[in-house]
């Protein structure tokens, strides 16, 4: 399997998040991708290959373009209005009560499309954000060759970026970009898999009146666990999209590879019945058993099975990487789903 990836997305790197009340050291580190990166070279079919740029005008059929253009401009704005900063940051947001409008100021612009603290940026963040998506779409391309898998090794991560908002370490939705760039080039449908601990609440945002896209995420039940106001079971779509999403919460603590094992085989029976034409996966590694930020219990060995599941569905599929933040095991755990996926996909 093919794996994309770019050294430029080491560019992005944010030095602290608010988290516990507390500033904290990020979770969403560069040396997440490295350790994905050597391992996946070391264990997989490879070879590792460049992303080729694919311009703005993807990221615009998913998100809308005053975003991204804000995106690819905010760090000039931050730097003019507060030179010597080293990270821009919102801190407000148009909550309830307060008006939907764009203010001309780069603190409020920040706050109008966010909806937490953990989405600073840097300097040389969009260089990393662009280069994330390009590996999404480079991925995409494999398939559209003819390829039978690819792993677009994505950082910053992206599920939780919607249409006009970043979130949860995520500015573009990768997983969604690639989605719509592969129904643009002629395919019909397209299931998104989100096996990532925390809810896609982005890319269920971006397709949730849509037809053409299945989303499908298992998650830790968003009632105690973030992004906390999306996720939950009963939201099915709305409109053309009633019925093509599917929402399997479990709960903290109490979900193991047993009962996880239950909820994926509900998620690939609805995906086998849509039958797509590409499977993308958002592969979180989160709900791995030591994961700071996770309440699940998978054990590395567990992620060679979940690898062997998601091959044996027999579906072109694009795997692209999103949260998982238990560094040293990292790579180890990536490697056993794509491993997994190889011995039976
Ligand atoms: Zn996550």
């Amino acid at each position: 399997m093919k794996i994309i990836y770019s050294d430029r997305q080491q560019l992005h790197c944010v030095p602290f998040e608010v988290l516990g009340g507390e500033p904290t050291p990020n979770f969403e580190q560069p040396q997440r991708a490295l350790q994905v990166l050597d391992a996946l070279s070391v264990r997989t079919s490879g070879p590792v290959l460049p992303p080729s740029a694919h311009g703005l005008a993807p990221l615009k059929r998913v998100h809308s373009p005053d975003y991204v253009d804000f995106l690819a401009d905010a760090w000039n704005q931050w730097q003019a209005t507060f030179p010597g900063k080293a990270v821009a940051l919102p801190f407000l947001f148009p909550n309830r009560g307060l008006r939907q409008r764009l203010p001309r100021h780069i603190e409020g612009r920040l706050g109008y499309y966010a909806f937490d603290l953990s989405v600073g940026l840097t300097a040389t963040s969009w260089s990393a954000i662009q280069d994330s998506a390009d590996c999404a779409l480079t991925a995409a391309d494999l398939l559209l060759a003819g390829e039978c898998s690819a792993f677009a090794l994505c950082r910053p991560p992206g599920h939780h970026a919607g249409r006009d908002l970043m979130g949860g370490y995520c500015y573009l939705n990768n997983a969604a970009i690639a989605a719509q760039y592969l129904l643009d080039q002629g395919q019909q449908r397209i299931a998104i898999l989100d096996l990532d601990y925390h809810h896609g609440n982005g890319t269920q945002s971006i397709f949730y009146e849509r037809s053409d896209v299945l989303f499908a995420s298992i998650h830790g039940d968003p009632d105690d666990e973030y992004p906390h106001y999306l996720g939950f079971a009963d939201e099915t779509g709305a409109g053309e999209g009633v019925g093509f999403n599917l929402n399997l919460p479990l709960p903290l603590g109490e979900t193991d590879w047993s009962r996880y094992r239950q909820a994926l085989d509900s998620a690939i029976e609805r995906i086998q019945a849509f039958a797509p034409d590409t499977l993308v996966i958002s592969l979180g590694l989160d709900t791995f058993c030591e994961d700071p930020l996770g309440e699940f219990s998978i054990k590395s060995l567990d992620y060679l099975e979940m690898g062997r599941i998601l091959g044996g569905m027999g579906l072109p599929t694009l795997f692209v990487f999103e949260g998982g933040y238990a560094v040293d095991a990292l790579g180890n755990n990536t490697a056993n789903v794509v491993e997994g996926f190889e011995q039976k996909g």
